[in-house]
């Protein structure tokens, strides 16, 4: 195919504001490219070069993107900047600025230039790929490619749409299930759509975990009370749950790698780490996950999570590692040599975890006990609270590992829970508010913010923030949405409300409230017949949360399933 073929799609899609219709042209994409092509097409849909976990960032600035354009169109910089001013884009400045023709390149041989941008190092060397790129480039390509390079395609189109448009391109709806499934033991979907069009649905049955693709994480469902927890469960295993930052290590003989919860490669952050699981590790092949939490040596305490996130770091890793150095609480097995264990029942992967610890130093099996009764995770419960621990984690002993899912497989219990509504709930921020009174020279007051709801892949309002952060942060707040904002509002979000900038979907931060209620503003859980919900009083308790993923915010079930604990905790 063509790259410009490619651009024209991009335009349809851009053209579109249905999820639905965005689906059908994806889907019409897929069905027109080759198995070399097919991968390639989806990373660049996503606006991305390589699938995140790759840690390949373009690290191309808009200066730089303007220089390339000033010298590949032969205009001044400043007549670069002053089209930038007036179109607010430099994809369309770029589309303006170019009058050429271009070289008919195909999408291969664009996406090779663009990966050899990406890995090029000096500044340089980056502005003469840049612009010789440029140069073969048809306006509509240009508009594209500038916009892949700086970061900022936006087509609207996230994880949950390319598999819906696989699915219909290789032949119907049943097939979701089964990509999904290969997406969540692999986190690459270009990976998954090469191989469907290579080798179709027996490809997909037979997608198993791989070293060095990192497996989407398991998530926990919470309850109120340790009744709930054995009556859900019956007999399960009950673990400490540790307030620090989850990993998930792959260890291939002496190579380490390491992903955060949301994928991102973080290895070169913890060198501690990849020390202790080539020291602790009985084993060659093998993907684990764990808490990272920080220990003072001295007391044996566990440091506070404010203390242990300045673990993630770009700078001064070797300092702090060695002044608050990290343990590895590992609680989950997926791989061990040539093996699935995602597959494999939790006790038995919890064995072989044991099994393969040596408990020496850095890595340490989580502390864990079996029960079935309430009166027993109660007491375990009070004992890690008092150490400083979150609360517990009861999982389920007969059930596999459920790449990518929240169920009640693990359920939490965390402290808050009990008494009153006090839990924190993660929000996407969508659109925001210029501000009245004193925060009006700041440009921005309040914040329009949505939960997820995963079956209609959309983000529902819940509630407007206008309190809980510092001048500063505002600022810096309004500068990070600026440059995600959005003529008008974005395809995947649901809202009654209006606002005075809408924006993508795209930055998570936590927030506390009073209480949840129902209200016909907000869309999070509202059916014809019923209000949706919302949070009362809310105030933000986190800045921007680095560590997830829109997808990752609550859910709109979560938010009805603590509206339910919130009604019975007022009624006991
Ligand atoms: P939450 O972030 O409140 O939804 O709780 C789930 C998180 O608790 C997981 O993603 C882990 O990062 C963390 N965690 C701490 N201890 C454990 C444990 N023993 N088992 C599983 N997850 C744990």
């Amino acid at each position: 195919m063509l790259f410009l073929e490619l651009a024209q799609y991009f335009q349809r899609l851009e053209e579109t504001t249905s999820r639905l219709d965005m689906a059908d042209i994806l889907a019409s994409l897929f069905k027109n490219l080759g198995v070399e092509e097919v991968d390639k097409a989806v990373y660049l849909t996503l606006g991305e070069i390589l699938p995140a976990f790759r840690g390949v960032e373009f690290g191309v600035s808009e200066k730089l993107i303007m220089e390339a354009l000033s010298k590949a169109c032969g205009v001044k910089v400043k007549q670069v900047e002053a089209l930038y001013k007036q179109k607010g884009d430099l994809g369309d400045t770029a589309q303006e600025l170019i009058k050429w023709e271009g070289r008919k390149l195909s999408l291969q041989q664009v996406y090779t230039e663009l990966l050899q941008i990406a890995q090029t190092k000096g500044t340089l060397d980056k502005v003469m790929k840049l612009i010789s790129l440029l140069k073969g480039l048809s306006s509509l390509e240009a508009r594209y490619a500038v916009r892949i390079v700086l970061g900022r395609l936006r087509l609207g189109v996230g994880d949950a749409t390319i598999i819906d448009a696989l699915a219909v391109a290789s032949g119907g709806k049943d097939l979701k299930s089964l990509i999904e499934r290969a997406y969540n033991l692999c986190s690459d979907l270009g990976l998954v759509a090469k191989r469907l069009k290579e080798g179709g649905i027996k490809a997909l049955e037979e997608f198993r975990v791989q070293l060095g693709y990192p497996i989407r994480m398991a998530l926990a469902e919470r309850v109120a009370s340790a009744e709930e927890i054995i009556k859900r469960l019956g007999r399960c295993a009950v673990e400490a749950k540790y307030d620090g930052f989850r990993l998930q290590v792959h260890k291939d003989g002496q190579k380490v790698e390491i992903f955060s919860r949301n994928l991102e490669r973080m290895t070169n952050m913890f060198p501690d780490i990849i020390k202790g699981v080539l020291q602790d590790i009985r084993a060659q092949r093998v993907i684990l996950e764990g808490e990272a939490i920080a220990i003072n040596e001295e007391t044996g305490e566990f440091y506070p999570f404010q203390v242990t996130i300045q673990r993630k770091r770009k700078y001064g890793i070797e300092e702090y590692s060695k002044e608050y150095p990290l343990k590895l609480f590992c609680f989950d097995l997926l791989f061990l040599e040539e093996e699935d264990y995602t597959v494999k029942p939790f006790q038995e992967r919890r064995k072989a975890l044991e099994e393969i610890l040596s408990n020496t130093n850095t890595l340490r099996a989580s502390e864990i006990i079996i029960t079935d009764s309430p009166k027993e995770i109660e007491a375990f419960f009070e004992e890690a609270v008092t150490r400083g621990l979150e609360g517990i984690m009861a999982k389920r002993l007969d059930a596999p590992y459920t790449a990518g899912s929240r169920n009640f497989n693990w359920i939490k219990l965390k402290r808050s829970y009990r008494g009153a509504l006090a839990d924190t709930i993660d929000v996407v921020i969508v659109g925001y508010y210029y501000g009245r009174g004193a925060r009006a020279k700041l440009g921005i007051g309040g914040l329009l913010v949505a939960v997820y709801e995963p079956s209609t892949d959309t983000f529902k309002t819940v509630s407007k923030v206008g309190s809980g952060f510092t001048e500063e942060e505002w600022r810096t707040l309004k500068d990070l949405l600026e440059r995600v904002k959005l003529s008008h509002k974005h395809p995947r979000v649901d809202s009654i409300l209006d606002v005075d900038v809408w924006v993508e979907p795209r930055y998570v931060i936590t927030v506390n409230a009073d209480e949840i209620t129902r209200s016909p503003l907000h869309t999070a859980g509202r059916t014809i017949e019923e209000p949706g919900y919302a949070l009362r009083f809310p105030r933000a308790v986190s800045f921007i949360r680095e560590d997830k993923n829109p997808e990752d915010a609550n859910t709109v079930e979560d938010i009805i399933r603590l509206y339910q604990i919130q009604k019975r905790v007022s009624m006991e």
